[in-house]
């Protein structure tokens, strides 16, 4: 068989006839170089959500299974639509849905997680010679209802194809020319990264990075499968992510970025003895809010004060359980603070050099920027500031690191 690429069309790449008709262009152009293809799409921009939308004006609680029947259509759309401009101009081309591709997931609808692929029937329409064209985001669960696999869902179908079929490598095809070093609009000398390590990737993409669902990532480095972030409006060779090559030199920083998404909880004066972190923090999971970073003060006269940072979705909710929660504590105040942000570093290179941190501090301080809170990982630096220093901060860690060309060397 001939080489196998996986190619994936995020929504603005299908976003209308015209783009359909150019995907098809380049697809067929692949087919001529001698590839087999299989291209998973998204819904066409904007679908899902509107789809969302329609839902919700009839209720404030759609229910889950009829949810994930009325998204998984924005995908059988373009797939349909896009397999239709291929035969158009001569490819021959079949659109498969979640099911038909056997693509089995776990019961829980609206973020299903997949448990296998049988790929035999995409296997036999490659070795007839066709593209197939796959609706991504989408599955079907042990009763053979339709599932989907959270939103941002189709990057992680179609690296699960791509590791099903053993496919060459995944292209995920979308607006942007790759993964850049800081976001462009903030950093104009921002530099697209030409690779990076798929554990600097996850922390991007946890972070949220919104090039690529985090699954996808998770996936993509389980089973070691080549991922290509590129644009599906030129021909540039984007960012590869892929295993560290021990024998590279690691970038210190590879990338900077910010999370205006942030909110910071305080909870001051509460007794300072065992169980109080354990009640508060039981009752936030049991709500489903996952907390980020908190930190708790060394303790005066028997009290003390700890923060905490969540989602601003997560807020209210937050909120409601920690009030909840002190009738038992009896804490003296109770805050929040939803004008935060968090500014983080990201580099494989951390791990073998010291002095980072240190830099990234420096650079805030310069510039005056108070520093909230802190956490660090193995390859990330993070610090919780005052939203209104986020464009500010970004551009001067750039600077700092001097990211727009080599990786800065930092006297040990
Ligand atoms: N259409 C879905 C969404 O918008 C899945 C995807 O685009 O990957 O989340
Ligand atoms: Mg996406």
């Amino acid at each position: 068989m001939a080489s196998l690429v996986v190619q994936k069309y995020g929504g603005t790449s299908v976003g209308s006839i015209d783009h359909i008709k150019r995907v098809a262009e380049r697809i067929a152009e692949t087919r001529r170089s001698g590839k087999d293809v299989v291209a998973v799409v998204s819904a066409m921009a904007g679908q899902t959500d509107q789809l969302l939308k329609m839902a919700w004006e009839i209720s404030d609680a759609p229910t889950q299974r009829e949810l994930d029947l009325l998204l998984s259509s924005g995908e059988r759309i373009s797939s349909a639509l896009l397999t239709i401009a291929l035969n158009a101009i001569g490819c021959q081309a079949v659109s498969l849905t979640g099911r038909q591709i056997g693509l089995q997931t776990d019961n829980k609808h609206t973020r299903a997680r997949i448990k296998q692929i049988d790929g035999e029937r995409c296997k036999r329409y490659l070795e007839k010679n066709h593209v197939v064209v796959v609706a991504g985001f989408q599955g079907v669960n042990e009763h053979g209802d339709v599932t989907t696999l959270g939103r941002g869902g189709s990057d992680t179908s179609a690296v699960a194809l791509a590791v099903a079929l053993n496919a060459e490598q995944c292209e995920i095809l979308t607006d942007v020319d790759g993964v850049f070093t800081a976001d462009p609009r903030v950093v104009p000398d921002a530099r697209k990264l030409e690779i990076i390590s798929y554990d600097e990737m996850l922390e991007m993409s946890g972070l949220g990075a919104k090039v690529l669902q985090l699954r996808c990532v998770e996936f993509a480095k389980k089973y070691q499968m080549p991922l290509i972030v590129r644009s599906s409006y030129n021909n540039h060779p984007g960012t590869l992510i892929s295993e560290e090559d021990p024998n590279m030199e690691q970038p210190v920083v590879s990338g900077i970025m910010y999370d205006k998404n942030q909110a910071k909880i305080t909870v001051k004066g509460v007794p300072d003895q065992p169980g109080i972190a354990a009640k508060l923090f039981n009752a936030l999971a049991e709500a489903s809010v996952s907390v980020d970073m908190i930190i708790q003060n060394i303790s005066e006269e028997g009290h003390t004060d700890i923060s905490f940072t969540v989602t601003t979705e997560h807020l209210a909710d937050a909120m409601t359980e920690v009030n909840k929660v002190n009738e038992e504590i009896n804490a003296e105040t109770i805050s929040a603070d939803a004008s935060i942000s968090k500014i983080s570093i990201v580099g494989a290179g951390m791990r073998s050099h010291s002095g980072v941190a240190a830099l990234m501090f420096q650079t805030l301080s310069r510039e005056n920027i108070n520093i909230l809170m802190i956490s660090t990982s193995e390859i990330k630096v993070s610090c919780i500031i005052d939203e209104k220093h986020t464009e500010q901060a970004t551009s001067t860690l750039h600077e700092a690191f001097d990211m727009k060309t080599d990786p800065v060397q930092i006297p040990q």
